[in-house]
């Protein structure tokens, strides 16, 4: 018997047969379906000889891959080497308390944190349900009329309200004015954004105001300001609506439970942030953003709304309303490129909001205004005096030498705001304590304070005209669940309604959902990640800034650029900073006036509707009968606008499922005209270890950290979507010059509020990295690829998979074509989309990239097993198909029209239909021993829209 060796046997600590999913054995039996010897033929069959990297992908010190614990060990020290403090830096983050009711059961539970957005609402009621809370919650404390579910941060709400207000106002004024105490790096992405778009920024003293009398379409205000003042804007806003102009107010959640809200003074937008509900620092996110304005704008509104209709059987049921899709409907006339928003912290924020209710979150507020009003009168007994006289949470204290103050401060553990040599910001939160009030006086000079005397003097601080009066969160829901058993089991029920990956694979073709592994998550809420403020001093962050740039030089490695920027926190804002810097780019060569952004109509709808973001102009591409670029098309135009050419944007390997063989040509096409290549990076999945688009011709890509490097969907978001660029691009990689974070003087502004964009979920990409090494992210790819062609094969006999490149090999998905079905039976993709939930499975997406047809990618992670029982469910489908196609099931009356099938609606006395209850609920034998119900019938996304509702349910259905 052969001895197994110490190296044996200490390799079987390793990860990378966690995250893949199939054995050696299964491998070999999807290989030999496929009629290759080795996963390396097939690849070489796969993959196109001329952008194959020429070298191994070399990882530099993670070339071997770390086993878990030892990631996890390595990672805790570098962790070490941030500084957890004290944050009362404030300037629109805060410390807060996350609910451990929440912490367990929402952000550390697979239920929550990997599904999908919620597109196929049947199996996303519970989410669905979750995000009408956090609109409510919105509408509520603002005042406003709708509210959307989360936009990215703060900064990216502004700038979205900055183009609504354009987009409805009657104003031709091109002026948009920003008081001076907005967020400054709310300020900085509202310029960055309104540069391109010949949006003129103006700042004005916010005490000034009331005095405007230039022309202008819109004003940004905060609520309070930044230094803490709390201003009446009422009277202002009458004069601006009466002079043309809108009113956007950036107002902070918490102080909205006891002040006015913008909403009844005159606000026509209000957005910010809700952080401060729950959701950790996290060096700067993620958190959910949020955008409120008038009902009556509610079709110019950016970003996602979730709303009410009926199911089949006329029941509530769930579903996101308008414009779900928009991007790929309306392109590069949508309203805004995002996509991936920030659902999980919106979930979150929204329970943090139910946990307490409208009682306990005014309590909350109270105690850190009370707090701030006896550090007032502390401060001003030791002879300081405030720049504002007015506040709710925020103090700016005059000092003689703020430096010093801030020196005591930090050896004391605690972070005040840098202002100026002469001013020193203090803002609380619910985190403070007595004894952080007592040390906080000391910090300043002082003696002991009893703090119970000091609170006998103390009143509001803020204008009694400010003082809220009108109810809110009076619905059911924010009242019922501040017991946590109640609690618990809310959020139970919730998550049982919802399919996501922790149940089942989600084939959905170009969103990559993977493996998200428990050890990339757990460094997620390590305090010395989360409990880090973003504008921190750089000697508390040194941890997090070498876990970032080991992770910058990781995706530099993999891709084959030369610099990445991690501040983008979604796939679209990656977008939109590649074409600000080629945009930069051609500016600094004297060449600004190219603006031709040439697209191949199998895009992404996220890439025109960048491209018009910047002030682009689209000029689509054709596509050949292949599903390939036409290459004689795009050299045409490519001609015709050579003297204008800014760009290409292409997805590589092609949104169609195919590595087209064409792709260097297209690079060198694009740059003959002197055009720069824009690779939409989100299908990196199938390239890692294999090819990089810096290798093969793009200048500029994004990834989505939240696809190919295993960050969880969340249910939409968070994400990450770095930028990376090739090395004539370094120098415009995004900054954030108001926070002092500056990588070259060239770079653009800020695209996000935080220099890190959502740094603290950046250890989970660090993590997949590390554990896999470069040989495990190439085994990734290849299997991704395997698992993809073994799913077409299989199904190809059933249905004709559309677009296949050489040897009738896809790449890492495959799209099958339903229309010849539809044509035949009136069985559309969406019918099988639906039928599939009765089979448990979460759909392929639907009709992108082509109308009629179903994308599936089943990615690495999935084991043989389970790609087995989709094909089952597929086969069993279109053996149901073929009934209708017979007459042996009627064509309106079918398991595939009727589904999905509530447990309701099967077990009823009254059964009317062709096909048998156990058809119905039972197709294939497995689902006997686990079967999913899907909760609610088939939304009915027509009715929803023409009655729009966007809130919780009206009282009496709780009845
Ligand atoms: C997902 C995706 C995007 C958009 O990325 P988000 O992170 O959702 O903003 C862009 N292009 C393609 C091809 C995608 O699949």
């Amino acid at each position: 018997m052969t001895r197994t060796s110490l190296t044996q046997l200490e390799a079987r600590d390793g990860f990378i047969p966690r995250h893949i999913g199939p054995s050696a054995s299964e491998e070999a039996a999807m290989l030999s379906v496929l009629g290759y010897a080795s996963r390396a033929a097939l690849i070489d069959a796969v993959v196109p000889a001329n952008i194959r990297r020429k070298d191994k992908l070399d990882l530099g010190q993670f070339f071997e891959p770390l086993p878990e614990q030892a990631a996890l060990a390595k990672l805790k020290g570098i962790a070490g080497r941030n500084k957890v403090m004290k944050s009362l830096i404030g300037q629109g983050y805060y410390g807060t308390h996350t609910p451990p009711v929440i912490l367990r059961n929402i952000f550390e539970n697979p239920a929550w944190y990997t599904a999908y957005t919620p597109y196929q609402p049947e199996i996303s009621q519970g989410r669905l349900e979750a995000i009408l809370n956090f609109q409510q919650v919105i509408t509520d404390l603002t005042g406003m009329g709708i509210a959307n579910a989360s936009m990215l941060d703060e900064g990216t709400a502004a700038a979205e309200a900055m183009t609504l207000i354009q987009r409805v106002g009657k104003s031709q004024s091109k002026v948009f004015y920003v008081a001076d105490d907005v967020l400054p790096q709310t300020l900085e992405v509202v310029q960055t954004r309104a540069l391109p778009i010949g949006v003129e920024v103006r700042t004005i003293a916010a005490s000034d105001i009331d005095n405007l009398t230039e022309s202008c379409f819109g004003v940004l205000l905060q609520y309070p300001g930044v230094n803490g003042d709390v201003r009446d804007y009422r009277a202002a806003c009458e004069k601006l609506h009466a002079g043309g102009s809108m009113v956007v107010v950036a107002a902070d959640l918490l102080s909205l439970t006891v002040l006015t809200p913008p909403g009844e003074w005159g606000a026509d937008v209000v957005v910010g942030n809700s952080q401060r509900f729950g959701v950790p620092l996290g060096f700067g996110g993620p958190h959910a953003g949020y955008l409120a304005t008038r009902d009556e704008y509610k079709r110019s509104m950016a970003g996602r709304l979730a709303g009410v209709t009926i199911d089949a059987q006329g029941n509530p049921a769930y579903r996101l309303a308008l414009q779900t899709r928009e991007q790929h409907i309306r392109r590069e006339k949508a309203t805004s490129n995002i996509c991936t928003a920030q659902v999980l912290l919106a979930v979150m924020a929204s329970m943090y909001a139910v946990y307490h209710g409208p009682q306990g979150l005014a309590g909350i507020a109270r105690r850190v205004h009370r707090y701030t009003g006896i550090l007032a009168t502390a401060l001003k007994s030791l002879g300081f005096q405030l720049a504002n006289d007015t506040y709710f949470d925020t103090l700016t204290v005059i000092v003689d030498n703020a430096d010093e103050i801030h020196r005591v401060a930090n050896d004391n553990g605690v972070n005040l705001r840098r202002i100026d040599a002469r001013h020193v910001g203090i803002s609380l939160d619910e985190t403070i304590t007595r004894d952080d009030i007592a040390l906080l006086v000391k910090i300043f000079g002082g003696a002991d304070v009893d703090v119970d005397t000091l609170d006998k003097d103390a009143t509001d601080a803020y204008p009694a005209a400010l003082a809220r009066t009108s109810a809110y969160l009076t619905h059911p829901t924010f009242n019922r669940y501040h017991a946590e058993h109640e609690m618990l089991r809310y959020l139970r029920a919730l998550a049982d309604k919802d399919l996501a990956l922790d149940r089942t694979m989600i084939p959905l073709g170009s969103c990559t959902m993977k493996l998200n592994a428990t050890s990339e998550m757990i460094p997620v809420t390590w305090p010395e990640f989360s409990n880090i403020h973003p504008f921190a001093p750089e000697d508390q962050t040194v941890g997090y800034r070498e876990m970032i740039g080991q992770l910058e030089a990781m995706l530099c490695a993999v891709t084959g650029y030369a610099g990445v920027s991690l501040q983008p926190n979604a796939g679209s804002q990656g977008e939109y900073a590649g074409l600000l810097i080629i945009k930069k780019y051609h500016e600094s060569r004297g060449e600004g006036h190219r603006n031709i952004c040439l697209i191949p109509s199998s895009a992404h709808g996220t890439n025109p509707a960048s491209a018009n973001m910047v002030g682009m102009k689209v000029v689509v591409t054709a596509c050949d009968a292949n599903g390939n670029v036409d290459l004689a098309d795009l050299k045409k135009k490519a001609e015709e606008h050579s003297a204008n050419l800014a760009c290409v944007m292409v997805t590589y390997p092609s949104t169609h499922g195919v590595f087209e063989e064409g792709i260097k040509e297209l690079c060198e096409i694009v740059h003959a005209h002197g055009g720069q290549v824009y690779v939409d990076g989100a299908n990196m999945n199938a390239l890692v270890g294999v090819a990089g688009p810096g290798l093969f011709g793009g200048d500029v890509s994004h990834l989505n950290l939240h696809k190919t490097f295993c960050i969880p969907h969340g249910g939409g978001g968070p994400g990450v979507g770095p930028v990376a660029v090739a090395e004539h691009l370094v120098p415009f990689l995004p900054n954030q010059a108001s926070t002092g974070y500056q990588r070259d003087e060239q770079g653009i502004g800020a695209v996000s509020s935080a220099p890190y964009g959502s740094a603290s979920i950046l250890p989970i990409s660090w993590m997949y990295i590390a554990m896999m090494g470069a040989e495990g992210l190439t085994a990734a790819t290849e299997v991704a690829i395997l698992n993809a062609n073994y799913i077409a094969r299989r199904l190809a006999p059933h249905y004709p998979v559309l677009y296949t490149g050489h040897d009738g090999l896809v790449a890492h998905e495959c799209i099958i074509d339903l229309r010849p079905l539809q044509d035949a039976t009136g069985i559309s993709n969406e019918d099988v989309a639906k039928r599939l939930m009765d089979f448990g499975f979460h759909a392929p997406t639907m009709s992108f990239p082509v109308p009629g047809t179903l994308m599936i990618e089943p990615t690495e992670s999935e084991a043989k097993a389970e790609l087995d029982r989709f094909i089952e469910a597929m086969i069993c489908i279109h053996a149901e198909i073929v009934k209708v196609e017979r007459g042996e099931y009627d064509r309106m009356d079918n398991p595939l029209k009727g589904a999905p099938h509530t447990a309701e609606v099967v077990t009823a006395d009254d059964w009317q239909h062709t096909y048998s209850r156990e058809v119905a609920a039972f197709p294939v034998p497995s689902l006997r021993k686990k079967k999913y119900w899907p909760p609610v019938g088939r939304a009915d996304n027509a009715y929803g829209d023409r009655n729009l509702f966007c809130g919780c349910a009206p009282i009496e259905d709780y009845e």
